[in-house]
């Protein structure tokens, strides 16, 4: 059993009050491991343990930095198989999809080093400008912004915290890390991964517990810079309302998209809509919700996905056969259950799937659904797909832009003009073309427009968010040449 503590200033320590909680198995209720619960104190302790860390952190030249944070990243690497247990353990899904997770922890703390080595900045050529000569030299400088609080939620527990420390870090930020309460215990094994590579005390700090009590004062703060939050699209507009003058990226929720066209490979969009509807029990924001299919080939289409998605196993996180392991709480499986009950009641039709065994729901397809009802307008984060026709290309661009989303998209064409017309007019901060949006390398940028929140994460991008361009002015006295 794994037992947890918060990291204050690089000690391991008890929460104010001494306050725990059981981490249980979404599979079946065991107790995984304990955890301590940070209240206010806490909070307000970690971001002036991270102010210290930033003094010492800000001034470690860059070369020092790569060589702690790749030293960590070897450390990822060393520890994955038991960071994969701990992942399967606390969020329940299966010990294949954990072990993928956990297998590119090295490789973003990598990428992310790597960025925080080139904060390059620009010469300025300011004799363009009239009345500026050559006696004045501009340039700007990169420099980190300080504190950063990330937020993280508990679908991807390694790689959504990772994606926000690794880059924060390299770039020379100290850190306060609150993870989803659900995840603590991952978030832990990879902060413990920077600890034992050379982290200096106090740059990065991690407290556990509820983010509707914590949450606040870390957000409040005006000594933080940056608040770099993953998560729902509600605690989101939550967060922007209260912090007030600082950095803000928020990863929020989304419906996604998924158009196919009467001249796309349905063999292709049936296989990768198997996966990308499903990976995860559905509980990602990119994965594939709405399927927008040509009127033309929906049967065949349906046809072909039907046995693709009863073939998928699911259950038990440590069974050698299963591929999607369970959903994070009996209430997000209820929740979601009844979303397809609804869908249902109102006109839909249960083509395959849905049934319920505690956490666990078999994969659903759900086809004739009204592309403006809720099952397909909300987020369902949840092993279901709503299937939708369009009549041509307009239309069905039309309907995967009539969300208040806009996180990732995908497109099923062989025509390059359709391509072309669906890259320019999908309101999506991601497309795939003859892919499902549920697809993601590390290094690329990544955020969503719309209600899917604001910034981009993907170490280059996320480096350049938690960083402040600095301007700097030489005057010089003019001369004259003889
Ligand atoms: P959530 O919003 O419930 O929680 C996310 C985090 O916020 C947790 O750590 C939680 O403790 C904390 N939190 C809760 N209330 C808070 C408050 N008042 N102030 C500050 N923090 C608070 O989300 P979740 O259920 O953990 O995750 C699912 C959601 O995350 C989905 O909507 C999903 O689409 C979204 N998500 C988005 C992305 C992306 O990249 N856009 C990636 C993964 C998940």
């Amino acid at each position: 059993m794994e037992s947890g503590s918060l990291l204050i200033g690089g000690a391991w320590v008890d929460a104010h009050g001494a306050n725990r909680e059981n981490v249980t198995s979404p599979f079946d209720g065991s107790t995984v491991g304990t955890v301590a619960v940070a209240g206010v104190d806490d909070a307000t302790r970690a971001i002036d343990a991270a102010l210290a860390g930033f003094e010492k952190w800000k001034r470690t030249p860059a070369h020092e930095r790569f060589a702690i944070l790749t030293r960590a990243a070897a450390l990822a690497d060393d520890r994955a198989p038991e960071i994969a247990r701990i992942i399967a353990s606390e969020n329940g899904k299966s010990l294949l999809e954990a072990q993928g997770e956990a297998g590119r922890s090295g490789d973003i703390i990598r990428l992310a080093a790597f960025e925080g080595s080139q904060l390059y900045g620009d010469s300025l050529p300011l004799d363009a400008n009239r009345g500026t000569g050559f006696d004045k030299i501009g340039f700007t400088l990169r420099q980190p912004v300080g504190v950063v609080v990330a937020i993280s939620p508990f679908n991807y527990p390694a790689l959504l915290v990772l994606h926000k420390l690794a880059p924060a870090l390299a770039a020379g930020n100290a850190v306060v890390l609150k993870p989803a309460r659900a995840t603590p215990l991952t978030a832990l094994a990879l902060a413990k991964c920077f600890q034992d590579a050379g982290l200096p005390d106090g740059v990065l700090n991690v407290i556990t517990g509820p983010g509707g009590v914590i949450g606040d004062t870390l957000v409040r703060d005006r000594r933080v810079r940056k608040v770099s939050f993953t998560g729902s699209t509600a605690v989101g507009e939550h967060i922007a309302s209260i912090a007030g003058i600082k950095k803000l990226s928020l990863e929020l929720g989304a419906s996604g998209p998924v158009i196919v066209l009467d001249d796309a490979d349905i063999d292709a969009a049936t296989t990768s809509i198997a996966l990308g509807g499903y990976i995860n029990a559905g509980q990602v924001c990119i994965s594939a919700q709405r399927i927008i299919v040509h009127e033309k080939i929906a049967a065949d289409f349906l046809d072909a996905l039907t046995p693709k998605v009863k073939a998928i196993r699911v259950g038990d996180p440590f069974a050698d056969d299963t591929k999607v392991g369970t959903l994070i709480s009996r209430a997000e499986a209820d929740r979601v259950t009844a979303s397809i009950r609804a869908a249902v009641e109102s006109g839909a039709k249960l083509v395959t799937g849905g049934e319920q065994e505690g956490t666990v729901i078999q994969p659903a397809i759900v086809a004739n659904v009204d592309p403006y009802s809720p099952f397909a307008q909300d987020e369902l984060f949840g092993p279901a797909v709503a299937i939708s026709t369009a009549r041509d290309v307009a239309h069905a661009i039309e309907l995967a832009n009539s969300t208040a989303y806009g996180l990732g998209a995908g497109v099923f064409t062989n025509n390059m003009s359709n391509s072309i017309r669906a890259i320019r007019e999908i309101e999506s901060g991601v497309v795939h073309i003859n892919w499902t949006q549920l697809w993601r390398a590390d290094l690329m940028p990544y955020g969503g427009f719309k209600s899917s929140g604001i910034g981009k994460e993907g170490p280059r991008s996320a480096i350049e968010e938690m960083t402040e361009v600095k301007t700097v002015i030489m005057h010089g006295t003019p001369w004259t040449t003889p």
